[in-house]
């Protein structure tokens, strides 16, 4: 038996490793699975090789909770390690390795993020057991060694009687961690790390039931045999060439992954480069709904197969993050904090080439097959509008594809949208004005109006709208939007033909008088408008420049500052032209005229959803009372 020292400048490692990493103990687990692996397929390599003269077979790892006796054991049928490799690779490498992470991050590591993705490895170990061992032997053929260390830089190393290639690795598990003696623990722990794992995980058994004999009676219990529980997938879908897999197998995949989520997501994109970084992953697209609340199946990054993060923020474009999946690349750096990470050359080309690689899929959707790209736009759509916003080289592919669906259930591209309305909907200064709606059952009076002119009518409800006419108002050239109850149709798409009005000024004087002595709320500002005379004779509208604004303070940033909380500002738009208004104007009796303009103001508001509580009550009693 040897007994030494661990060269390390630090007295005692351990309570540091501790402290360091408290907030993410659990990764031990993946550590020493990991490195389980690792034996595995090193051995594999070294035996394809012909460098390794064994029987390779078809090795797995097993895990084994040992309550009683407070132990946890690892073990694996890797390469395993002579007494020379464990003095090198564990009590120098390792223990270096350790050192050396924790000089690194003294005073940074308690910065978020550093904690938890690192390659603290073999040591981390420490963080939940007072003792560790391992009990290796060799593929070379050499006696197997047995080291253990209990948390002090002591260790003892002396020969061990193991005969079968491998390494077991026992923690004896601290008081304080005794948590990871529950196996229901640590097969949540194996589930969220170790899940697409490539070498099979064996965790206790279960009982699979056979099929019944031939000639056995219904009331015959199934036979039953125990095997294996394996808890991994080794090969999962991402793994794999993208011409090997049907479109159900992508599927399943997402069952796999996602096994709470009952809806089928709309399409995938199988993510797959080897150079100048290397990258495989399958991105799904859900159905999302208008609530951009926080979404829990999130997008998984993974490292060669094992679990890292659900956190891809600053590795994914922030408008892709909605999306779900699986990316798999050992060239992002793990451990350091997410402001660097950003500002990462290799994170900057994969964030790019994901962005790029979604904006071809989505284009060959919509070439494709476009009856289907229009059945999921509403789906869908959210994330494009958002990547439109947010990155300039998807605005500039999107543009292509994005579409824009009018009131009638039409798509039209950007392109194809200016083409059929430019006829129609060009004003008198060459501008294109695109008429749209938010709420087609709310605008449902204004949508009408505007269709019986000729005009399209687009249906833009999501959150994010306002930025991007915004956007597009900037980015192409005389385009204005405005929302259909923004202003009198007349207004909004300004013809050179101008309305005669049948009012002389003077008459228009008096009628102000009139609707100002009645109208005295001070939200409504009156405009006297000459229209068709079977236009309506009162209607509200909402200026298009003070309502964006607000509404894109209200879905964070680009309006003005202090608009959200402004009050809602209305033009009441006067048709001068109707007959009614002769009616206002000539009667006699002030009481009959107040009459008259307060129950048409009420149908204007009415008509703009605007009239509610008490005074709708009102206006019903007092209809009913001019019906009898
Ligand atoms: P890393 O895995 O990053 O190399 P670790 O601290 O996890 O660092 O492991 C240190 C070294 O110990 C490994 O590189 C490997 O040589 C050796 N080792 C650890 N676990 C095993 C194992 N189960 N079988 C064989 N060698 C191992
Ligand atoms: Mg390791």
């Amino acid at each position: 038996m040897a007994t030494g020292k661990i060269n390390v400048s630090v007295d005692n490692i351990f309570p540091l490793i501790k402290k360091f990493l408290y907030s993410d103990h659990e990764i031990f687990l993946r550590e020493l699975i990991s490195n389980a692996t690792d034996a595995t397929l090193k051995l594999k390599h070294l035996s394809s090789i012909g460098e390794a003269k064994v029987e390779y077979g078809n090795p797995i790892i097993e895990i084994k909770v040992d309550k009683e006796g407070k132990k946890l054991h690892i073990i694996d049928q890797g390469l395993g390690m002579t007494e020379e490799e464990i003095k090198k690779y564990i009590n120098e490498v390792a223990f270096s390795g350790a050192e050396e992470f924790l000089d690194k991050y003294k005073d940074a590591g308690k910065e978020a993020g550093i904690i938890g993705h690192f390659g603290l490895g073999f040591y981390s170990a420490f963080m939940v057991a007072d003792k560790v061992e391992i009990i290796t032997k060799s593929f070379k053929d050499e006696p197997a060694v047995h080291w253990s260390c209990d948390g002090s830089p002591e260790f003892s190393l002396k020969e061990s009687d193991k005969k079968e290639r491998g390494t077991e690795i026992i923690l004896h598990i601290a008081e304080d961690s005794t948590e990871f003696l529950e196996e229901g623990r640590i097969s949540e722990l194996l589930k969220k790390y170790n899940k697409f794992m490539p070498i099979p995980i064996k965790f206790g058994t279960k009982t699979e039931t056979l099929p019944k004999p031939e000639g056995a009676k219904e009331e015959d219990p199934a036979p039953t045999k125990k095997v294996d529980n394996i808890i991994n997938n080794p090969n999962p879908a991402w793994t794999k060439q993208p011409a090997d897999l049907k479109d159900e197998d992508y599927k399943s995949f997402y069952r796999e992954l996602y096994p709470m989520q009952f809806e089928e997501p709309l399409f995938h994109i199988h993510l797959n480069v080897d150079y100048p970084f290397n990258l495989t992953g399958i991105l799904y697209f859900p159905k999302l709904t208008n609530d951009l609340s926080v979404q829990k199946d999130r997008i998984q990054l993974y490292q060669n197969q094992v679990f890292v993060t659900d956190n891809v923020e600053g590795i994914v474009p922030e408008f892709l993050t909605m999306l779900r999946g699986v990316i798999d690349s050992p060239d992002i750096p793990l451990n350091v904090s997410r402001s660097y990470l950003q500002a990462d050359g290799a994170v900057k080309k994969i964030s790019s080439y994901i962005t790029r690689k979604v904006a071809d899929k989505l284009n060959s959707l919509f070439k494709n097959n476009r009856e289907e790209f229009e059945a999921k736009w509403n789906d869908i759509k959210i994330v494009i509008e958002y990547g439109m916003l947010s990155e300039e080289k998807f605005f500039e592919k999107a543009d292509k594809f994005a579409l824009y669906p009018t009131v009638d259930g039409k798509f039209y591209t950007f392109d194809e949208m200016k083409e059929t309305l430019k006829e129609n909907q060009t004003d008198k200064d060459d501008k294109l004005v695109i008429l749209y709606a938010s709420d087609k059952e709310a605008q449902h009076s204004y949508i009408e109006a505007a269709k019986a002119k000729g005009y399209e009518v687009l249906l833009m409800d999501s959150p994010i709208i306002s930025h991007l006419m915004q956007k597009l108002e900037t980015t192409k050239e005389n385009l204005s939007f405005a929302r259909v109850d923004a202003d009198h149709l007349d207004n909004l798409i300004k013809k050179e033909d101008t309305q005669i009005s049948k009012l002389s000024d003077e008459e228009k004087e008096r009628l102000k008088t009139n609707l100002e002595e009645v109208i005295t709320d001070k939200g409504y500002t009156i405009q006297m408008e000459a229209m068709d005379s079977d236009a309506s004779p009162f209607i509200i509208t909402e200026p298009e420049f003070m309502r964006r604004m607000k509404e894109m303070q209200q879905t964070g940033g680009g309006g003005m500052f202090g608009m959200g909380n402004m009050p809602e500002m209305y033009n009441l738009i006067v048709n001068t032209n109707h007959e009614l208004i002769g009616e206002i104007l000539n009667t006699k009796t002030a009481k009959k005229r107040e009459r008259l303009i307060s129950q048409s103001l009420d149908l204007a508001r009415l008509s703009k959803g605007l009239l509610k509580g008490e005074e709708l009550t009102n206006f019903i009693k007092r209809s009913y009372e001019m019906v009898k």
